[in-house]
């Protein structure tokens, strides 16, 4: 099939209310029966893989159903990178920056889909922020912007929970953006998306509270990944979080909080108390 006729299908598909998904695999990370593996998803089905998902892994011939593991983050990274204030809609009356603005969360900090998002017992302003979030596929240092997407592996969902008195308060965003379980993912990698122009929507309790394109980003994730690569050497499975549109509110013990972007699906976290 051509590169052409597969635009077309999506397109067809797309126009029909269906949801594209030609030429695109969806990767999961899950605990079954005590033991943790990566699979390919097909609808409700798991065909499990054998091996780590970066270094050719085999199909085993084995399935699962989606409804039999626990989904755990897609991968297991050695960074988490993210970027802020990447959408004109959320800079507010700060200025555009003149360069993508990182910092880091840790992999502790990261819950698969499913998983509680815990407040922290002295934490009084927790909010939510839904990202689409990169995710590399081979080592990457000095990259240029153009050979940025031979690097990536694919794309996955975040939401890059963020205590704003700490934000405010601290030296730096250790508290603020790394503390465990700020760092929902999943609950799939999307493989062979075209990840600049993808709807992310974030809802809290269901109410619709975040939702624009990818196309929005003031760096795009090609930008990204190439600014990234100067500074550090990206390793597979690392990921970038890109950056949160518009505005952000408050979460509390109880809600349930969802990121659902357009070809990934949706990674939903209920937010608990600590105290
Ligand atoms: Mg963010």
């Amino acid at each position: 099939m051509t590169r052409a006729t597969i635009l077309v299908l999506t397109w067809l598909l797309t126009s029909a209310g269906i949801e594209a998904q030609v030429g695109i695999t969806k990767y999961v990370r899950f605990s079954h029966a005590g033991q943790t593996s990566y699979g390919v998803l097909d609808g409700e089905t798991i065909n499990v893989l054998d091996g780590d998902l970066f270094a050719s892994p085999r199909p085993t011939g084995k399935t699962l159903q989606l409804a039999d593991v626990r989904l755990l983050p897609p991968c297991d990274p050695s960074k988490v990178i993210a970027v802020g204030l990447n959408y004109k809609s959320h800079l507010g009356e700060r200025p555009t920056p003149e360069y993508p603005g990182l910092f880091s969360k840790y992999p502790s900090s990261l819950v698969g889909h499913g998983d509680d998002i815990v407040t922290p017992p002295d934490s009084d302003n927790l909010h939510y922020e839904g990202e689409l979030v990169v995710v590399m596929g081979k080592k990457a240092k000095n990259v240029s912007v153009a050979d940025a997407p031979k690097y990536i592996f694919g794309v996955t969902a975040g939401n890059d929970v963020s205590e704003r008195n700490w934000q405010r308060a601290d030296l730096q965003w250790f508290r603020a953006k790394a503390s465990d379980t700020f760092g929902p993912v999943g609950p799939v990698i999307a493989q062979g998306l075209a990840y600049g122009d993808l709807m992310i929507q974030t809802r809290l309790n269901g109410e619709v509270v975040q939702k624009e394109s990818s196309k929005d980003l003031l760096y795009n994730i090609d930008e990204i990944v190439s600014y990234v690569s100067r500074y550090v050497t990206l390793l597979p499975g690392d990921l970038i979080f890109t950056g949160t549109p518009g505005s952000t509110k408050a979460m509390k013990a109880g809600d349930v909080v969802e990121v659902e972007i357009e070809g990934i699906g949706i990674l939903r976290n209920k937010v608990a108390s600590a105290r």
